[in-house]
């Protein structure tokens, strides 16, 4: 224990909540616990469920920015964020396509409904993948010339219609300024887009090129404005080369706002700081400290976690990237993309799932720890629930079992334990506060894990159950209506606004 005084501030003592935002319909689920219950009796813990309807939603608000800024072009699902049918095939009827990662990914979407034509294939291409992707008409996002080359030969070896191509581009810098752009994998660099022209040139049999594009992990608009007007200066070099291209991909990246308060995001990252400095009590299992640590009384290191709240996200972060002024030509990037009559490609993932699910787990056991800690397991494990992976630290909603009893409302710090004979399976590494203390039987949900957070890592490491998943809507009398996620088609959906 330390000496320094403010170490037994009372006011550390104060529960540091981090509230999950919730959308109206994830809300309402959320107070329907008998309907949980039961399914994760029936279906077992963990559960996963799938709000199809929100990703229509969703769509609809890209739609409108796209609309604000009078732009034409096609918002993509990067479908890697969720393996679920239920968002794939409710996703046929809003006028959305599809990014497919994968040659499993691709016939899933084809399998769902979609049109080869609505499709973009994305990331590595194996044979089978660039095959399918060519056979059934998708448009190739190509990561570079040894990808195109292989693409043209598979098009001239099998006698298939012109292929539809996008190159994706890496390596923006910002004219006359220090390096922006961050280094990647993946994309062929602005400075080779001449050989990328040459290979387009040797291949117009085959190849239609369509555009170019970027996908930037980065939560930087002024990164993205340097990548978006680096596109706009390809798009010219491909019109002097006599091609005809249409379209500007800015990737996904656009972002999700985890939390429901500024607030306590604030106040939660200043307790950790202090936490790592040991002037407040520990925060995490083991003083984990997210990236920082403390040396000789000096903070070190750099928080590495997810911008849980974040003022401007989606939709948002999309309109504001149109706003944004090009770092070179001054004038807005919308009105650029406009006035060269381009159609802009947007492939959200995480934010097109934004609010598109959740996850339950049930609570085996609450024990304290020898160290005085309180130690609640779950019947799920790190795996089942990829937030802290992600760096996204957000409270679970607790769905009690039966009504609490009156005296059982005191806040409660604990940790959360996976179902893994293993040290490092914690659901979080960090302390959580509850407004009570949960009990066996009871439910922790999990909210908004669809992006990446549901099935991406999941295991079935020890035998134990990989979550079943459900698609949940609701009827036309009000109440919940649900069923396995495979089993969903969105048949029965009525007066969608298409597009
Ligand atoms: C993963 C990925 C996306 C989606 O990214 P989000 O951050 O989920 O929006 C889009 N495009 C490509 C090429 C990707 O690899």
């Amino acid at each position: 224990m330390s000496n320094d005084p403010s170490y037994s501030d009372p006011s550390h003592d104060a529960p540091l909540y981090l509230e999950p935002r919730l959308a109206p319909r994830a809300a309402a689920l959320l107070e329907s616990p008998a309907l949980l219950h039961t399914l994760v009796d029936a279906l077992g813990s963990p559960l996963n469920v799938i709000l199809p309807d929100q990703i229509a939603d969703n769509v609809r608000g890209f739609r409108a920015v796209f609309a604000r800024h009078r732009l034409a072009g096609r918002v993509f699902f990067a479908h890697k964020a969720n393996r679920s049918s239920a968002l794939v095939r409710r996703l046929t009827t809003t006028g959305a396509a599809l990014d497919a990662a994968s040659l499993t990914e691709l016939q899933h979407a084809l399998g769902s409904g979609f049109a080869g034509a609505d499709v973009m294939a994305t990331g590595p291409k194996d044979p089978e993948f660039l095959w399918l992707a060519a056979r059934s008409g998708a448009l190739l996002n190509a990561d570079g010339p040894g990808e195109l080359e292989r693409a043209a030969a598979v098009v001239r070896g099998h006698g298939l219609p012109r292929l539809r191509v996008l190159v994706r581009l890496s390596g923006f810098e910002a004219a006359g300024a220090r390096r922006l752009s961050r280094r990647s994998r993946f994309g062929t660099s602005v400075k080779s887009l001449h050989h990328l022209l040459d290979v387009l040139d040797r291949h117009r049999a085959e190849l239609e090129p369509v555009g170019v594009g970027y996908h930037l992990d980065t939560t930087s608009v002024e990164e993205k404005a340097t990548a978006l007007e680096g596109c706009l200066h390809a798009m010219e070099e491909l019109r002097i080369r006599g091609l005809r291209p249409t379209a500007i991909d800015v990737g996904g990246g656009f972002g999700v706002g985890y939390l429901a308060h500024a607030a306590q995001w604030e106040r939660y990252t200043t307790e950790l700081t202090r936490a790592v400095m040991g002037t407040r009590p520990p925060l995490s299992w083991g003083g984990h400290g997210y990236g920082l640590r403390a040396e000789n009384g000096t903070l070190r290191g750099a928080l590495g976690l997810y911008p849980a709240h974040r003022p401007t996200v989606g939709p948002g972060y999309l309109d504001e990237l149109l706003a944004h002024p090009a770092p070179g030509l001054g004038r807005p990037l919308g009105t650029l993309l406009l006035e060269g009559l381009y159609d802009l490609y947007a492939e959200p993932g995480r934010a097109l799932a934004d609010q598109c699910g959740l996850t339950l787990g049930r609570v085996l056991e609450v024990r304290d720890s020898d160290g005085g800690e309180k130690l609640v397991r779950l019947a799920m494990n790190a795996g089942d629930v990829g937030l802290e992976d992600h760096g996204v630290l957000v409270d679970p909603v607790v769905l009690p079992r039966s009504p609490a009893p009156p005296d059982a409302g005191a806040p409660v710090a604990v940790h959360l334990m996976g179902n893994l004979c293993l040290e490092s399976d914690l659901i979080t590494r960090r302390t959580v506060f509850l407004p009570r203390q949960p009990r066996p039987g009871d439910l922790l949900a999990f909210a908004n894990t669809a992006g990446y957070c549901m099935d991406f890592g999941a295991t079935r490491a020890q035998g134990q159950a990989v979550a079943r998943k459900v698609a949940v809507h609701e009827a036309e009398d009000g109440g919940w209506q649900w069923c396995l996620d495979e089993q969903y088609w969105p048949l029965t959906r009525t007066g969608e606004a298409q597009g």
